[in-house]
């Protein structure tokens, strides 16, 4: 604070000047030193100064706090030292009818007020793009190298994307005056609102071009229609995003593309299910495999796989085959595939068969161990 200058002296007046006094003298200082006017080193922060000098005395209530306690009664009376505050709500009304008529046109005409409305018109890096790809289901598994075909906008390699002939040919945007974007202000009561779109003039780029590039004509990029490889990793997930660098949406003012990001969706199989890395599968074993036991062909994403189905197998009993799942996409160990029994009681019996039933069933009626003897104990 050592450094501050008196706010009477910072607007040229005397400690006993009038409301009016204030406010004419902060109207032509603020004319004088607006950044947007005023490009000299040093009138942003005089600028800063004056408004900070205007926002105290121009209200009677910090004017006498400032009279009689000078600028440590403003610190201490809440924190409106720092300037820009005030610019932005207690004086905005007021340098508001300043600038509208200064710049000659209505609320439109003043594009580029305050540092918060200000486009950045440097290189800007283009918006990502999305699209969605269906992946075959074993193709998921063990990946694949799709080709798409897609528009991309390239920057232009003789003018690097300022679309410009030479560097001399671009000026800035008059319209603008190099934001890239225009502020309208509305009055609504006691408030005002403000809304910003992008100039209409320059598209946002802030710049004007005098002689455009031959090979984009001026716009900076060209559209090309190219193939792009997508490499799809064994193992991907469903809904896991690819990304492709450089492909997305063109740049402004000579930045980088985006990228583009492929989401992936895998299609289901008529039989293996397929959770994370693991494989379901649901096999039909006999009551007769089930019951005495057996060894089984079954089919893989690898092709088939002996296993042995213990004796007394149960339904919905779960069986693991290790390492027989899905890759997996970071490189670790594999998944496993779970086949779930579903016994098959037969419906259509062969007399043979039929005979050798009935003996078993004899058998099972002798003895005690049966397991509907059981269940009706527990009725008893
Ligand atoms: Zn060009
Ligand atoms: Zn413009």
């Amino acid at each position: 604070m050592a450094d501050k200058r008196d706010y009477y002296e910072v607007l040229g007046i005397s400690k006993g000047a009038s409301e009016d006094e204030i406010k004419k003298a902060y109207r032509s200082l603020a004319k004088k030193y607006h950044p947007d006017v005023n490009k000299d080193p040093g009138a942003e922060d005089k600028f800063k100064e004056i408004n900070e000098a205007y926002e105290v005395l121009s209200d009677p209530q910090k004017r006498q706090t400032y009279d009689q306690f000078g600028f440590a009664g403003m610190d201490g009376a809440g924190g409106f030292g720092n300037g820009f505050g005030g610019f932005q709500s207690g004086s905005f009304d007021d340098l508001n009818d300043i600038f509208s008529s200064f710049f000659g046109g209505g609320m439109g005409g003043m594009g580029g007020f305050g540092g918060s409305a200000r486009r950045n018109t440097g290189p800007q890096r283009g918006n990502d793009r999305f699209m969605r790809m269906n992946v075959d289901f074993m193709d998921a598994c063990f990946g694949k190298t799709e080709t798409i075909d897609i528009d991309v906008d390239e920057k232009c390699t003789r003018c690097g994307g300022s679309g410009a002939e030479n560097s001399s040919d671009i000026e800035t945007c008059s319209t603008c005056r190099g934001s890239g974007s225009v502020t309208r202000e509305q009055r609504m009561g006691f408030t005002v609102y403000r809304t910003q779109s992008v100039c209409p003039d320059c598209g946002g780029t802030g710049k004007k071009i005098r002689r455009p590039c031959p090979d984009c004509q001026g716009r900076g990029y060209i559209r090309k229609h190219t193939k792009v490889d997508v490499k799809i990793p064994a193992g991907i997930n469903d809904g896991q995003q690819l990304r492709i660098a450089g492909k997305g949406e063109r740049g402004v003012n000579g930045g980088d593309n985006g990228d583009l990001f492929i989401e992936i969706h895998i299609r289901e199989h008529s039989q293996f299910v397929r959770e994370g890395k693991n494989i379901f599968l649901d096999i039909p074993v006999t009551a007769v495999d089930a019951t005495i036991g057996t060894t089984l062909d079954v089919p893989t994403i690898r092709g088939e796989v002996t296993m042995k189905i213990p004796a007394g197998t149960q339904e919905g009993t779960q069986l693991r085959l290790r390492g027989e799942g899905v890759p997996d996409v970071r490189g670790g160990k594999p998944g496993d595939q779970i086949c779930t029994v579903r016994i098959q009681v037969d419906k259509k019996l062969t007399s043979k068969e039929k005979e050798l039933y009935r003996q078993l069933q004899d058998i099972q009626n002798g003895s005690k161990k049966k397991p509907w003897d059981q269940f009706k104990k527990m009725f008893s």
